[in-house]
């Protein structure tokens, strides 16, 4: 029955454990040296044994990772979207093919560990669906390591670009999986509008949605006030995101409780990378309230920032630096950011380390969870589906 016997794995609670798997799956877990020995055996020497890292929010179509170095340009008067992108079309004019950049990526975050991932993918009046239909190949193409949702994000905006709104409706049928959206106030300037397209999407094919909210304060609160309405109103709980949600580190305590208990009644939840020096949602607030925080490596190499390794775990890390987690249960919730509740997140199926789950697993060189958020070892094997994938950072 057993195709593959995992033997002296260390489960987060600190058991050691050996793991059958069979057909991509978990089948079998039991206390160490009790397992039957199956058709191959691999010792795992005690190694942590974690689920596969979820990325659960990147752009896998602008970064210049692996392609030569770009120096940063900054806004020439404070941060202004517009401006970026302006500068996003220019880099990427002299760019190295699309596929490649994505390959190079997608290479990096597959060998620190992640086995899911959510990319976003421009799809608007200036790019139309071309980045889409390169993305989609290169998907394909790693089909067997990495699981990869994509999102159509109008990154030049829906309403100021013509023919968007058309070229969402046909991403989601040429094969994204998600309808995206980006600062429905700031950008479009009418958030009734923009969310009016991007709700219509989601209606008309069923698709989940994820979007971009830079917008600070009043704005962004308003902003995701109107979201979570129309997650209630039209029964999509579970299946909306708003991606960064700078707004809700802006508020007073109060109001950021506020907040997150509509956040949770209305089933959003909150993509944060804890970038730099920005505010960034309240991550303790929000989970106590019960909203599902999930976390990703957003750019990489790219028009936005020159930051970014595509290592999920330094990014716990990063997540629990920023918000003061010190406690094992802090360093633990960080954890879980970036594995289970990036799997609720996107919806991921068979996700964990249990019988019947899928076999996307990574080991660790640390005793425990709490170690290996602080420490980030780079001992690493990553398993999908229980075929190794990746060793030592290098993709096998
Ligand atoms: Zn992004």
């Amino acid at each position: 029955m057993i195709d593959m016997l995992f033997t002296n794995a260390r489960l987060a609670d600190g058991s050691l454990t050996d793991i059958g798997v069979s057909a991509g799956r978990i089948t079998a877990i039991e206390p160490a040296g009790s397992a039957s020995a199956g058709a191959d055996v691999v010792d795992l020497g005690g190694a942590l044994v974690v689920p596969g890292f979820v990325e659960g929010h990147i752009h896998l179509d602008t970064s210049f990772y692996g392609d030569r170095w770009i120096p940063h340009k900054p806004c020439t008067n404070g941060f202004d979207v517009h401006e970026r992108v302006a500068f996003q079309a220019r880099n990427m004019a002299q760019a190295a093919p699309m596929a490649e950049r994505a390959r190079n990526q997608l290479d990096l975050c597959i060998g620190n560990g992640s086995t899911a991932m959510r990319s976003h993918v421009m799809v608007d009046g200036s790019v139309g669906l071309k980045s889409l239909e390169t993305i989609l190949q290169v998907r394909e193409d790693y089909r067997a390591l990495i699981d990869i949702q994509l999102v159509a994000f109008p990154q030049s905006g829906i309403l100021t670009s013509p023919g968007t709104p058309e070229l969402l409706d046909e991403a989601i049928e040429l094969g994204a999986d998600l309808v995206g959206g980006l600062d429905p106030g700031s950008f479009d300037r009418d958030v009734d509008g923009h969310l009016d397209v991007v709700f219509g999407v989601a209606e008309r094919h069923g698709v989940d949605i994820d979007i971009h909210l830079h917008d600070a304060g009043t704005l962004g609160l308003f902003t995701i006030q109107e979201i979570c309405a129309r997650t209630k109103a039209l029964g999509m709980a579970g299946r909306v995101a708003v991606s960064h949600a700078y707004g809700l580190g802006d508020l007073a305590p109060d109001a950021a409780k506020k907040a997150a208990d509509l956040i949770a009644a209305s089933g959003v939840s909150i993509m944060t990378n804890a970038p730099g020096n920005h505010n960034f949602p309240p991550v303790a607030l929000l989970r106590a309230a019960g909203v599902t925080v999930f976390s990703g490596s957003d750019n990489i190499r790219d028009s936005w920032w020159p930051y970014g390794d595509g290592d999920m775990l330094g990014r716990a890390m990063m997540i629990g630096y920023r918000s003061g987690f010190y406690t094992d249960d802090e360093l633990t919730a960080a954890f879980d950011i970036i594995t289970r509740a990036g799997a609720d997140a996107l919806r991921l199926e068979g996700y964990g380390i249990k019988v019947g789950a899928r076999a996307d697993f990574v080991t660790l060189k640390a005793e425990h969870v709490p170690e290996a958020v602080v420490a980030v070892p780079r001992q690493r094997s990553v398993y999908k589906g229980g075929k190794l994938v990746a060793r030592g950072g290098a993709v096998s």
